[in-house]
């Protein structure tokens, strides 16, 4: 398509914010005739002494974190008036709910020509008069946006999902990868061993591909590496020095990250990669050596926050860098996008080192040995965890595989620093010390069936059994999806008479995403043109752009809700979503034993996971059936076997007389015969099951 398809005419062609008090908007607005009353604006604007000022400090107390479920707000927010014009023109606003069908989407290129009113300008100017709170000063943004073509920004995944964080600009020749994430398997994805992303579009492209840049180390964020870097030509990776040991360790097979060609970089790092100069601020995050990601482009900073919390005191490394993302912001950020995950949680989060001194006090208290089970990649926790039981004269006993990994890791890079003899495999002597003398420092605190604590819990444990003078603490939350799966862990400690120790009881854990507050300030201290709230489900997104525009008054048109595959546009005239027709295949990649896995594997487990399976062999002599023969596996309606047989029997015969032709392949006439017994057996019992026919001549 030549023309981009902003549709309409310039003045709703683009959503830019109206920062009333940026002259420099102001000016380019003027010249482009959009704005008729400059002296109006200015009047509106606001001291520039509020500059820099965190959110309107509405004095919410720092809730005990505890995991809450939130409702997700409406599906279908309630348009204004002026929204609903603009949709004629615009090819897909924000907090438009679309499907991913192209066919689908219309939008009007009958309103291409003729200028607006300018009253409807006005009336933007006057719905957005408080924007200055958000934007103050000067936005050092360019004047005049000369076309140097247009800058995609394609999430793959992580916003449909918690996992699978991945996401690409794409700008002429260049295309700039940022992060390559998987996500677990829930249980309905029956023998998946992994998900990642569609990469197919990227495939195609490869030769444009100038790097990938990571965040942080955590598997929804790395993982997919050793699926994805093959099929992309191994671009440069780049990657602070934790995360790039954890990008080494992550590969099942080690000669898969031999592959791997990481450049080590830190916060203070500028990278060329093709058009794309890239620069970094330091964030806080449940695991140390965390980054926000900060894209020049001719038309303002892209940046991306990656997994953040604003921590003034975290256990391992310095507070976030407050006044790196202000200088950003006052770069001129034209479009953010940032951490949902926790935005619908108020206030704050507690700071790590609460936390680290609640573990310490709670060590000290307890007599008998202690199982503490937290995740493998809180790194940053787990050091201090150490430090604290080393302390207490405790030998820590480490149980499970990522655990060991990360923990040496750790020790490698310094930020954990104990005694060789304080840490130890897991072992039998775990069972024979003195139990005040012994930590356990456990995975599966999701109740993953195969991690220690689930197999200590259930009994089934090959060096420790578990009684009643031991005491496990749950330094972790739940995972959403994995609720049962803990239920039935607590089932069992609670049956080996165990005790118990978990948020509710104390402050053993706390989450690495921000909260309400800390979503706020970073969006206020950024200071961007746009919005596109990244990673987390649907709702969760939702409920932070309406904190923002509720909060910070960010005139909602410049927000974005994107999906998977279907990104934003920025351009010299300004943001818009990608079209459903530009939108890119993003439907998630199984993967199993290493391999992809077909969608119709998929399909087929499900069926027999559904109704079991029926087998039917059809022996033909010279064109007649000669012999039918029909079994099952997994078919619970044994009961009334025979008579079912019996039908299907009927089925097949009747079936087979209709439609037997020895002219074409027995396949035709195979999945025919199926088809009709699926739906004799859905019509009879409403349930699906897997019917495989074999005709043999
Ligand atoms: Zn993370
Ligand atoms: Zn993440």
């Amino acid at each position: 398509m030549k023309t981009p398809p902003y549709g309409g005419v310039p003045t709703c062609t683009f959503s830019f914010s109206m920062t009333p008090n940026d002259d420099q908007l102001t000016n380019f607005l003027q010249k482009s005739g959009l704005l008729h009353d400059p002296a109006k604006p200015k009047s509106k604007s606001a001291p520039t002494s509020g500059a820099h000022q965190p959110q309107p400090k509405r004095e919410q107390p720092a809730p005990r974190r505890k995991k809450k479920r939130h409702q997700p707000p409406s599906s279908s927010p309630q348009k204004s008036a002026e929204q609903q014009k603009r949709r004629n023109f615009s090819p897909q606003k924000s907090g438009q709910k679309s499907s991913p069908s192209p066919q689908k989407h219309r939008f009007n290129r009958g309103k291409k020509s003729g200028p607006r009113p300018p009253q409807k300008t006005e009336q933007r100017s006057k719905n957005t008069p408080q924007y200055q709170t958000l934007t103050p000063g000067r936005n050092r943004l360019p004047q005049r946006f000369n076309d140097q073509g247009e800058i995609k920004v394609v999430p793959l995944g992580g916003l449909e999902q918690v996992g699978q964080n991945m996401l690409f600009l794409e700008w002429k020749d260049d295309i700039l990868l940022i992060d390559t994430g998987v996500e677990f398997p829930s249980p309905e994805h029956l023998g998946v061993d992994m998900i990642v992303p569609d990469i197919s579009y990227l495939v195609e492209r490869k030769k444009k591909i100038r790097g990938v840049i990571y965040t942080h180390g955590h598997l929804d964020h790395i993982g997919g590496a050793q699926y994805l870097m093959a099929d992309l030509g191994h671009p440069p990776m780049f990657a602070t020095k934790l995360t790039k040991e954890l990008l080494l360790a992550s590969p099942d097979d080690e000669r898969i990250a031999k592959k791997f060609r990481i450049t080590q970089i830190d916060r203070r790092t500028k990278l060329k990669l093709g058009r794309f100069a890239v620069e970094f601020f330091h964030v806080n995050h449940s695991i140390p050596d965390s980054m926000g990601v900060v894209v020049k482009t001719p038309y303002g900073s892209i940046v991306h926050t990656g997994d953040f919390k604003i921590d003034p005191t975290p256990s391992d490394e310095k507070p976030a860098d407050l006044s790196r993302i202000a200088k950003v912001g006052n770069d001129g950020v034209a479009l953010a996008m940032v951490d949902s995950t926790n935005a619908l949680v108020p206030g704050h989060t507690i700071s790590e080192s609460v936390i680290e001194a609640e573990l310490g006090k709670l060590l000290k208290s307890i007599q008998g040995r202690v199982i503490l089970a937290t995740f493998a990649s809180n790194i940053g926790r787990i050091a201090k965890i150490i430090e604290a039981a080393e302390k207490l004269g405790r030998t820590v006993f480490l149980s499970g595989r990522s655990m060991e990994r990360n923990v040496a890791i750790a020790r490698k890079l310094k930020y954990l620093r104990c005694k060789e003899k304080t840490l130890k495999r897991m072992s039998p002597a775990a069972e024979k010390m003195d139990p005040g003398k012994v930590l356990i420092l456990s995975t599966g605190t999701q109740g993953e069936e195969l991690a220690a604590l689930t197999r200590m819990a259930a009994g089934t444990h090959k060096m420790i059994r578990l009684n009643p003078a031991d005491t496990v603490v749950f330094s972790s939350s739940t995972i959403p999806g994995n609720e049962l799966a803990i239920v039935s862990v607590l089932n069992n400690l609670s049956e080996r008479g165990v005790r118990r120790i978990d948020n509710n009881q104390l402050d053993s854990h706390v989450s690495g995403h921000g909260q309400a507050e800390e979503v706020k300030l970073m969006t206020s201290l950024l200071k961007p043109r746009f919005i596109a709230p990244i990673h987390g489900e649907l709702y969760m997104r939702y409920g932070h752009r309406d904190m923002i525009v509720k909060s910070l008054k960010f005139p909602k048109e410049n927000s974005f809700i994107m999906k998977n595959g279907q990104g934003v546009v920025l351009g010299h005239r300004g943001a818009r979503m990608m079209t459903d027709r530009e939108a890119i295949s993003a439907a998630p990649v199984l993967i199993e034993l290493g391999e992809k896995m077909g969608e119709h594997v998929l399909a087929d487990r499900t069926l027999m996971a559904d109704g079991g399976v029926i087998f039917v062999t059809l022996g033909l002599e010279k064109g007649k059936l000669k012999n039918l023969d029909v079994r099952s596996r997994g078919f619970r309606y044994m009961g009334q076997k025979h008579e079912i047989f019996k039908m299907i029997e009927k089925d097949v015969r009747r079936m087979f007389d209709q439609h037997y032709d020895p002219s074409r392949p027995e396949r035709a006439l195979e999945t025919t015969i199926a088809k009709s017994i699926q739906k004799l057996l859905w019509q009879k019992f409403k349930k699906d099951s897997l019917v495989e026919v074999v005709v043999s001549p």
